[in-house]
C-alpha cells in the first residue's frame, strides 16, 4: 500500500494537490482544486484516471484549470466522475459544466457526473448527463452526515472539514486503512501450521471465548490475535487551503489532524501581515505551524503563498514556521 502526492502549481501562483492511493489491489486518484496550469502538471494519462475532483472552494485561482480536466473526461464511463464542492457552490459548478456549446453530444454519450455539495450536516448531490449537455441537475437523495467521512473507499477514507474563508472552504483528509499482518516469525516460533484459521485470525476481533482449531487443538482466538497480529498505521494526508485559522478554528482542527502523516496547508501571509490575513480570511505561516505542533502531525508542507512575497521572503516564512514546528517544508522543487 502507498499514498503519494504532488503539490501542483508555482509559489505565489495558483496551486492544487494530486494524491494517489494504491492499495495493491486498486489505485484511486484525487485532484484537490484545479488552479491555472495545475492539471497540466499531472499529465493526461493520470488526469484521465482521477475519480474525485475535490474543490476547497470556487474562487478563480482554484478553478481556472478545470477546463482541461473536463475536456479529457466529460464523457468518461470507465470511472465514476465525482466533483465535491462546499455547500452553496453547486450552481457555480453547474454553470462550469454547461459553459460550452454541446450541440454535438447525443444519446451515445453516456458520461454522468455527480456534483456533491458538502454542508455541515448533509451532502447534497446532483447528477448531470453528458447526453443532455449537462442541462438538468437531477437531484439525488440527500445524505445525512453523521461524521466527517464523505468517501469510504476500498482501503481508504476521505474526511471533509468545513472552514471559514468568508465563503465556506472544505479541508480534506485522506487516510489509508491500517494494515493488519500476521507476524510470520512469531507464527513460525509457535510451530503453528498455516490453514483456514489464519483467515479468521486476520478478520474481525474475537468474540468472548471464541476459539480456532489448529492441528486438531482449540486455541483462544483473542490470545492469538494479541500475540500474532501486527497493525501498521496507514499514511494520511490533509489538504487545507484558503481559510482563516482563528484560535477557535485551530481548536476544532487539532483533534481531527492529530497524528496525520502530512498536512499540506496554505501559508498566504507572514506573521507581520496578520492584519491582512485577518481581513482577507487567510492564514499566516506561524499560525499554521502552531496548529501542526499542537496536533503532533508528521510533516507540514507550506504552500499557496501570496504573490506579494519573493523567494527570500518565502524562505524566511519557512524558517519562522520551523522555529515552531521543526518538520516544516516547502513542496518539492520550490
Ligand atoms: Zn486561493
Ligand atoms: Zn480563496
Amino acid at each position: 500500500m502507498s499514498l503519494t502526492f504532488q503539490v501542483l502549481g508555482q509559489p505565489g501562483r495558483d496551486n492544487a494537490l494530486f494524491v494517489k492511493v494504491d492499495t495493491g489491489q486498486s489505485q484511486t486518484r484525487f485532484l484537490f482544486d484545479c488552479g491555472d496550469g495545475c492539471p497540466h502538471q499531472v499529465g493526461p494519462t493520470e488526469l484521465c484516471e482521477v475519480e474525485h475532483l475535490c474543490f476547497s472552494h470556487l474562487h478563480m485561482d482554484h478553478v481556472a484549470g478545470f477546463d482541461l480536466f473536463f475536456r479529457l473526461n466529460f464523457d468518461r464511463v470507465a470511472k465514476e466522475n465525482r466533483i465535491w464542492v462546499p455547500h452553496g457552490s453547486g450552481e457555480v459548478m453547474h454553470h462550469r459544466l454547461r459553459g460550452f456549446m454541446w450541440n454535438l453530444v447525443d444519446e451515445k454519450q453516456e458520461g454522468e457526473w455527480l456534483v456533491s455539495e458538502i454542508a455541515p450536516d448533509t451532502v447534497r448531490t446532483a447528477r448531470f448527463l453528458a447526453k443532455e449537455g449537462f442541462r438538468t441537475a437531477h437531484a439525488e437523495p440527500e445524505q445525512e452526515r453523521t461524521d466527517r467521512t464523505i468517501i469510504a473507499g476500498e482501503g481508504f477514507t476521505v474526511e471533509a472539514m468545513l472552514l471559514d474563508h468568508g465563503t465556506p472552504s472544505v479541508g480534506y483528509l485522506v487516510r489509508e486503512a491500517n494494515r493488519v499482518n500476521v507476524d510470520t516469525a512469531k507464527l513460525g516460533a509457535k510451530g503453528f501450521k498455516p490453514g483456514p484459521w489464519l483467515k479468521r485470525l486476520r478478520g474481525p476481533g474475537a468474540a468472548p471465548g471464541e476459539t480456532v482449531e489448529i492441528g486438531g487443538v482449540a486455541h483462544s482466538l483473542g490470545t492469538l490475535q494479541t500475540e500474532l497480529l501486527v497493525t501498521t498505521l496507514g499514511d494520511s494526508i490533509a489538504y487545507l487551503t484558503d481559510f482563516r485559522l482563528t484560535p477557535a478554528t485551530a481548536d476544532e482542527l487539532v483533534p481531527s489532524l492529530r497524528g496525520v502523516t502530512t498536512v499540506v496547508c496554505e501559508s498566504q501571509y507572514r506573521a507581520a501581515d496578520a492584519d491582512l490575513a485577518n481581513k482577507v480570511m487567510h492564514s499566516t505561516a506561524e499560525e499554521v505551524a502552531s496548529m501542526a505542533a499542537r496536533a503532533a502531525i508528521g510533516r507540514l508542507v507550506l504552500f499557496h503563498f501570496s504573490d506579494r512575497y519573493d523567494a527570500v521572503a518565502r524562505r524566511e516564512m519557512l524558517d519562522d514556521a520551523r522555529t515552531i514546528f521543526a518538520n516544516t517544508t516547502l513542496p518539492d522543487g520550490w
